[in-house]
């Protein structure tokens, strides 16, 4: 279920409180009423009936003539009384409460025997009954507003108390990775609210740090991966020199110095990665040579599957972007459906503004999709895999602002698509 936001909990907490308070305050006020009522009408009712008895004691055939609200009886129980209404005619001593029926209302009826006599006094308590409704309704009406002004002022006040507290939550909400930070301090912050931000500027301190740490580190690594790979370039150019070297044997140094060549540039590409204002310098080069130059390292592992390589790419496109970086990319695809595929094709294309990397593998199932581009996820390969590589591809589309999306089908294939954006991709005349 979902929750209701602070400032509604709040508003519904200040309402309930209100409105129960209110009510219960209600209930014990008509509770008080009824009874205090209930008293006075019986006390008068037996004061009515004191009265009765004196007065027939001083003169036996004098009965009180009935008022508004109040009949007076007396009469000698064995003689047979005409005027005594029908609802009092069996009651024997004592006090009644009758509702005589026909929406006549309710009685407050007392008997008494003095003697042979007998002395009734009919206290019509429908007025009292009404007045009761009356309050009662008053009641209601004060509720259902205290309900409304409750939910309204409960609103306000809400709204007041948790302004701090959204106005941290915004701020939070537009912090941008790359943008400058303005600390989330503030002197008119309530000091739970300033811990809060406190605690979220050290947060991000501790988070700057640790990027910082990774970026230096990634720099440090592809740094000193250089020099051995300088080492290796010069040796083998030394080797190629070599005129004893078998074809075989030069074949072979040649294809060590286009890995060493594709791990410079990696090495290049993630330092760039760490350096993330160099990746967006970008350079124009033909497409051709570029294709050429990564897909010369996979050649081998092709030939050895048995692999066909298609490309489709114009011979008079160019590209114009960072390099190192989409070489990165392209390299990671281009690895995957090499090494994923066991045979078939593997196809290279570019148009359109989009660099597409086909392949006739085993495919990846849809569940499993979203799962591949997260780092570490390795599927149920047994090739070996970090599952790193599509990780940094991800990373780098989103420094250069492009899109990756994937198309599958099991058991025939795999398309990776990059949108490079409208600009990357020309073609000259
Ligand atoms: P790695 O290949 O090192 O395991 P990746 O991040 O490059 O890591 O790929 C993650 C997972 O995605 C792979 O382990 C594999 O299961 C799946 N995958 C990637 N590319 C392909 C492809 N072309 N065909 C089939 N599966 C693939």
């Amino acid at each position: 279920m979902k929750r209701l936001d602070l400032r509604l909990r709040i508003t519904v907490a200040i309402s309930v409180v209100c409105i129960s308070i209110v009510a219960a305050l209600g209930g014990l006020l008509y509770m008080a009423s009824e009874r205090m009522e209930l008293a006075l009408v019986e006390q008068l009712v037996a004061e009515e009936l004191d009265f009765l008895v004196r007065r027939h004691e001083a003169d036996p055939e004098y009965v009180p003539d009935p008022g508004p609200n109040v009949e007076y009886y007396a009469f000698r129980p064995d003689e047979t009384s005409p005027d005594l209404p029908r609802f009092l005619q069996d009651l024997g001593n004592g006090h009644y409460e009758i509702d005589i029926g026909e929406g006549r209302g309710e009685r407050d009826v007392v008997i008494r025997q003095v003697g042979d006599m007998r002395f009734v006094v009919v206290y019509n308590i429908g007025p009292y009954e009404q007045r009761e409704q009356e309050f009662k309704r008053l009641i209601l009406i004060a509720l259902f507003v205290v309900m409304g002004l409750a939910v309204v002022l409960g609103y306000l006040l809400s709204g007041f108390l948790t302004r701090q507290l959204t106005l941290l939550a915004q701020k939070v909400s537009t912090l941008q990775p790359n943008h400058p930070y303005d600390s989330l301090l503030r002197d008119e912050q309530d000091r739970e609210v300033a811990t809060l931000a406190l605690a979220l500027d050290k947060y991000h301190q501790l988070f700057l740090t640790m990027i910082k740490r990774e970026q230096e580190f990634t720099a440090n690594i592809s740094h000193e991966l250089r020099t051995p790979l300088t080492a290796i370039g010069t040796s083998c150019e030394l080797l190629q020199a070599d005129s004893s070297l078998s074809e075989k044997g030069r074949v072979r140094v040649h294809n060590i110095m286009q890995a060493a060549k594709a791990m410079t540039e990696h090495a290049r590409a993630l330092l760039l990665l760490a350096r993330q204002h160099e990746i967006k310098e970008r350079e124009k080069f033909t497409a051709h040579e570029f294709l050429n130059d990564v897909v010369v390292t996979f050649r081998d592992e092709m030939d050895r599957k048995g692999l066909i390589y298609e490309t489709q790419v114009p011979p008079n496109a160019s590209l114009n972007t960072n390099r190192a970086a989409l070489q990165l990319v392209l390299c990671n695809l281009l690895s995957n459906a090499v090494t994923y595929t066991a045979s078939g094709f593997v196809q290279v294309s570019l148009m359109d503004g989009k660099l597409l990397v086909s392949d006739s593998g085993p495919g990846i199932p849809e569940d499993k999709l979203p799962l591949i581009i997260e780092r570490s996820y390795r599927g149920q390969n047994e090739t070996g895999g970090l599952g790193l590589g599509l990780d940094i591809v991800r990373r780098i589309c989103e420094q250069l602002g492009w899109t990756m999306e994937v198309q599958s089908v099991v058991g025939e294939g795999s398309t990776f698509t990059i949108d490079l954006g409208a600009d990357v991709l020309s073609y000259s005349s």
